[in-house]
């Protein structure tokens, strides 16, 4: 074991966010553009061998949860292997993964076997011409089968689900997504639209604050706070009546960044200490120019001191990240 990561804020680092790849199947208008975004060139893009050292440093230094992200995830070939790989590194204590769910159909099995315990889906409606009006895919059933896949699993839970929230779009959806909550093994989970998207169109008036959702749901039905672990970025919240559970993740409205303990590890082998970075830490050119162990992890604790105090969203004169979501890996 190494020392613990701590920052130079004295938050202890617990978490990273690793993205396999920046390419993605949907083209969400919160996270994408329509069209163009170059991918990353093929040999820019870490290997599994490379992401399991570098994870396997950071478990070293404490870091017990890692979540698989992206871009989408599931179009990274082979991806059960990766699992596979880090399910059996120690120190890995809560392994997890993002997707569109598009590719769950097929893989939610595989992934289990390879090691998978935990899961969260992106789903922002239940009408199919409103799934496709916000993915720019008409793809709601496949998503639908492959959640229905994933929950043959009961290895593999929570089942979260994600909804973006966005003024004007997710009023609509908040009944049909709370009753699926209600119906069905997933906790469906509510995230504050944050100013990460492609086209730059963000604007904070459109963001759908957690407290208006839950105001929403709670003239129907009565919801009950939940604690959750400190350094969690959802409130979590269930019926009052027992039939599920819901959350919201309120980055804007509620920043939770006193609590911070994650890192998150780009597709091309760039540490980012937050999804507002400006900076980022390059570790591929070190891990392919022949690093030992002990220098990754110093390069690495160097970065972590600089980790960001808090974002600044809501001050004025607030600087976007230099990349948009898909191609951090949210
Ligand atoms: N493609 C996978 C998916 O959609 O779940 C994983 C990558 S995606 C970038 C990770 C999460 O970021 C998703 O839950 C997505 O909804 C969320 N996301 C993307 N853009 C966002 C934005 N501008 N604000 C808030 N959340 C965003
Ligand atoms: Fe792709 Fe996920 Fe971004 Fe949607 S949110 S465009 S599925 S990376």
């Amino acid at each position: 074991m190494r020392d613990p990561l701590v920052d130079g804020w004295a938050r202890e680092i617990k978490s990273v966010r690793v993205s396999v790849t920046d390419k993605c199947n949907f083209r969400c208008k919160y996270c994408m553009p329509a069209e163009g975004l170059e991918w990353l060139p093929r040999e820019e893009v870490l290997s599994f061998e490379e992401i399991a050292r570098l994870v396997r440093l950071l478990a070293e230094m404490g870091v017990d949860e890692v979540r698989l992200t992206g871009g989408e995830p599931l179009v990274r070939r082979d991806l059960t292997t990766l699992v596979g790989m880090l399910a059996k590194t120690p120190g890995v204590e809560d392994l997890s993964l993002t997707t569109n769910g598009i590719l769950l159909d097929r893989l939610a099995g595989p992934l289990v076997e390879a090691g998978l315990r935990r899961i969260n889906v992106s789903l922002d409606s239940l009408s199919h011409t409103r799934f496709a009006e916000i993915t720019r895919r008409d793809a709601l059933d496949r998503v639908l089968t492959g959640l229905a896949e994933a929950e043959k699993y009961p290895e593999l839970r929570p089942i979260k689900v994600n909804c973006v929230a966005i003024r004007g779009f997710t009023e609509e959806e908040v009944p049909a997504l709370a009753e699926l909550a209600r119906r069905k093994p997933y906790v469906v989970r509510f995230i504050e639209f944050m100013p990460l998207d492609a086209d730059e169109a963000w604007r904070q008036d459109e963001v759908l604050a957690g407290g208006e959702i839950r105001a929403l749901i709670e003239e129907r039905w009565p919801l009950v706070e939940v604690p959750a672990k400190a350094s969690s970025t959802a409130k979590r919240y269930r019926f009052a009546d027992g039939a599920g559970e819901i959350g919201f993740v309120n980055p804007v409205s509620e920043p939770f960044c006193s609590t911070c303990d994650r890192i998150r590890l780009t597709a091309d082998g760039r540490l980012r200490t937050c999804l507002f970075s400006r900076r980022e830490w390059d570790l591929k050119e070190p891990l392919r120019g022949g690093a030992s162990d002990d220098e990754l992890a110093d390069l690495v604790r160097w970065a972590i001191q600089h980790k960001e105090l808090k974002h600044r969203i809501n001050e004025p004169g607030f600087v976007r990240a230099s990349r948009s979501m898909s191609q951090i890996g949210g």
